[in-house]
Formats: structure tokens, C-alpha cells, sequence
């Protein structure tokens, strides 16, 4: 088969998720991969890209890594696959459930497993709806959820994230959730005391909003959201589908703030996309609570829960992050990125501000510059990939954003060399509309 015909395959049989649709079917994919190795991507051209993205922010530890193919290759050998429903389990399960107890920041215990993050969203808010159900308080239903968030495409995970694209994609999507602005805890108190603090079952939260356009929280903030959820009895989850296992320089993003929540999402980077796995963690006191008031079995539960290859390749995942040292490189090489970008805001007239936390970072394109109709982002995003950078344009709630977040893996050079990319790229584009 020759790539024109991988092409019209493509535009004919393969509805992409998250994608332009009507440009798919004119131009077709701009890339098709073939492999992957370190921080690179490779298409069926032969060209070669740094994967500035780390794909969907999870090929934390890079392309190409024999061990995860070995242990997952090793597990479904010996048992690919049996169930963890009701009374069955299996080793693979048990063993990163007690990993993660001891990862997590404290009192995150127990474990509750799925395949990825908008199914670890639902299963929060149908466990913290079920737990105030079991406390006798049915009308504690409400989430509260943040402007600009993003939390996934389930239609209960769609009705919390607050990028409103993806809110207006459907008319019809699930009662009881409620947004609050970004940074404003005073907000959200005035609104929790409006609604009556009985309504509300959970607040969540990014620690860092990565799809959202990579907004980093100012210091205090999570200190003030959790004592406002401790005060009105409020869950308090962390969505750390993207901010877990070291993207932002520590093991979990909540961990820069100094506190913990009462449940926490991830996915993604716990198994650097090698399989499918996602889950919630829920707090000690929860679990026991749920063992406690619980009367009949507790039903929710995806085939995949708990999925013993994926959780084989979590495993050597985790120790392969531990090992190589990647959430301190993921913090060094995050201030070096930091760094660079925030030259390259000198040098170059359209970038209005620089931001980001451990290997997840953003530069904003200043308004004056911006003719009518015009987003840079997606121009500065075709000039990199030509150049060898893919890196990703955020135009959503109206935003003109470039975000980055490579592989954990990425050594100074590589840095260098993207920021490198970058500054020709928004150079390239500076060129064209101002001269
Ligand atoms: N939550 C956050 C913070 C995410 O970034 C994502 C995906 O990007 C999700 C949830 C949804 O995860 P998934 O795409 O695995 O369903």
C-alpha cells in the first residue's frame, strides 16, 4: 500500500477523534506515524519530529522502550486478561493499587481502576454522589468544576469541563454541574453559600489546566479550595490525568500546593500511553466509610477495571520513572524550557507572556498584534512541524495559545533545540504578517 492510497483509506474509513473534520476530509492526515524512539516521532515520509506533546501529554517516559513491550509481552503470556469484579483479583492490580497508596500523597489509599481519564472523571462523580447517598444526604449531588478545565468526553466528564466548545458539541448534557472562574476562591464560596453547601456533593480541579491552555494556579490557591471544601463538607478531586507521575516536576501536580485531596483522577502517564489505563484514588477515610455504610454491592465497574497487562506496564512504567530519575529531570529541564521560552518572549514582538510548571508550558500571543480573524498559534504550529517540532495550538475559549509538554526523558540539548524551533517558527510567522 503507498501513502497516497494510507490517505484516501484515511479520509474515507477513520473518523478522528478531536478533529477538523471538513479539513480532514479535504487534505487528509498531515502525518501518518510508523515509530517512535526517545523523544522522536517518525512518519511514513521518513520525516523526523521531536514530540514536543509527548503526544497526548503521556509518553512521559518516551517512544520505544523495550521494557514496557517485554512486561507487557511477560503478562499477557502468563494472563492477559481475567477479572476484578466482585470477589476475583489478580496480582498485576494488587500490586499497583499498594504502589500507588504509597506514591499518592496521603490519604490516598484505595484504588479504583479504569481505562482512561473521562471514565476516572465519571466514576468520581458517581462516587461522591454514592458516598453522600450513603451518609443520607441524597440532595448533596452538585459538582463544581472551573472555567477553562477540561475533564474528558464521557457525557458526565463533557458537563465539567469548562472549555465551552466541547460543552456545545451536544445540547443535552448531565444536570447538577456548575462552573466557577478560574483563580477566584471567594467565588466559589459566594456560590457554594447561594446554593446551599446540602447541594453540593465535590469541587474539581487541574492542578495545573493542561488542554485548557496550560493556566498554572497562583500559590495559595488549592490551600484556600481546600479549606473551603473541608469547611462546607465539600469532596475536593484532583484531576491528574496530566499533572500525575512527574509532568510538572513532582510526582503529582497537588503536591506544589501542600495539601490533599479527598480523591484524585489519573491516566495518561502511568503507563506513558503504553495501554490503556486510568482510575480514581479516594482517601482512607472514604474507603473506610464506603466499607462502612455500604448495604449491597457497589455497582459501577468497566470489564477493563483494573486490566492486568495495563497494570503490568504501570508497574514497570513507575519503576522505570523511578529509576531514571525523571520527575528531578522533569523539573530541571522544565526551568531550562522556562528559560528558554522566556528569551525567546524578547526577541520575538507577538508573544505577549510566558508560562508553565515542570515540563508543561505555554506562550501566549499578544491581542494588538492579532488582525482580525487571525490566531497565530495555528500558523506558529504548521511552521514548527515543517521545521521538526509538533507541539500543539490552543485556540479554544478564546485563547491564541502554543503548548509544549515533551517527554520526561528530554535532555538540555533537546531543550535547546525546541526553543530553537520555536523562535524560527514565530519568526516565520512574524514575516509574513508584518512585512
Ligand atoms: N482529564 C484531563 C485533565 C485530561 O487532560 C484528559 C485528557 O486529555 C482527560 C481527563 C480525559 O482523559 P481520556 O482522554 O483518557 O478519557
Amino acid at each position: 500500500v503507498d501513502i497516497e492510497q494510507l490517505i484516501e483509506m484515511d479520509k474515507k474509513h477513520f473518523l478522528h477523534p478531536t478533529s477538523a473534520i471538513s479539513d480532514q476530509q479535504q487534505f487528509g492526515p498531515a502525518f501518518i506515524f510508523k515509530k517512535g524512539k526517545g523523544i522522536y516521532l517518525e512518519d511514513v515520509n521518513g520525516k523526523k519530529l521531536i514530540d514536543g506533546m509527548s503526544s497526548l501529554w503521556n509518553v512521559n517516559v518516551g517512544h520505544g522502550r523495550k521494557k514496557l513491550a517485554k512486561a507487557a509481552r511477560k503478562q499477557m503470556e502468563k494472563l492477559a486478561y481475567s477479572s476484578c469484579f466482585a470477589t476475583f483479583s489478580h496480582e498485576p492490580a494488587i500490586y499497583l493499587a499498594k504502589k500507588l497508596a504509597e506514591l499518592t500523597p496521603h490519604p490516598l489509599t484505595a484504588t479504583f481502576f479504569t481505562s482512561g481519564g473521562s471514565e476516572a472523571n465519571e466514576t468520581a462523580y458517581k462516587l461522591a454522589r454514592h458516598y453522600w447517598l450513603l451518609k443520607g444526604k441524597p440532595f448533596k449531588k452538585k459538582i463544581i468544576s472551573r472555567k477553562k478545565s477540561y475533564h474528558g468526553v464521557s457525557i458526565g466528564a463533557t458537563s465539567a469541563t469548562g472549555l465551552k466548545e466541547f460543552r456545545a458539541f451536544t445540547k443535552s448534557l448531565a444536570p447538577d454541574f456548575y462552573f466557577v472562574n478560574q483563580f477566584d476562591t471567594t467565588a466559589l464560596e459566594r456560590f457554594i453559600e447561594a446554593e446551599g453547601p446540602e447541594t453540593i456533593a465535590a469541587f474539581i480541579s487541574e492542578p495545573v489546566q493542561g488542554a485548557g491552555g496550560v493556566h498554572v494556579a497562583p500559590e495559595n490557591y488549592f490551600k484556600e479550595i481546600r479549606e473551603i471544601c473541608t469547611k462546607y463538607e465539600i469532596l475536593f478531586i484532583t484531576d491528574e490525568v496530566i499533572t500525575g507521575f512527574g509532568r510538572t516536576g513532582k510526582w503529582f501536580g497537588i503536591e506544589h500546593y501542600g495539601v490533599a485531596p479527598d480523591m484524585m483522577c489519573f491516566a495518561k502517564g502511568i503507563t506513558s500511553g503504553y495501554a490503556q489505563l486510568g482510575g480514581v484514588m479516594i482517601s482512607e477515610e472514604l474507603h473506610h466509610e464506603l466499607i462502612e455504610l455500604s448495604k449491597g454491592p457497589l455497582l459501577h465497574g468497566y470489564t477493563y477495571s483494573g486490566h492486568p497487562t495495563a497494570c503490568a506496564v504501570a508497574l514497570k512504567n513507575i519503576e522505570m520513572i523511578e529509576k531514571e530519575g525523571l520527575v528531578k529531570n522533569a523539573r530541571i529541564r522544565g526551568e531550562e524550557l522556562l528559560e528558554g521560552l522566556n528569551k525567546l518572549k524578547k526577541e520575538r514582538k507577538i508573544v505577549k507572556a510566558v508560562r508553565g510548571l515542570g515540563l508543561m508550558a505555554a506562550l501566549d500571543f499578544k491581542d494588538e498584534h492579532k488582525q482580525k480573524n487571525v490566531l497565530f498559534s495555528p500558523l506558529v504550529f504548521k511552521e514548527a512541524a515543517s521545521r521538526g517540532l509538533i507541539c500543539r495550538a490552543v485556540t479554544l475559549d478564546g485563547q491564541d495559545v502554543i503548548v509544549l509538554a515533551p517527554p520526561l526523558i528530554i535532555n538540555k540539548k533537546q531543550i535547546r533545540k525546541i526553543v530553537q524551533i520555536l523562535n524560527d517558527a514565530i519568526k516565520a510567522v512574524e514575516n509574513a504578517h508584518f512585512h
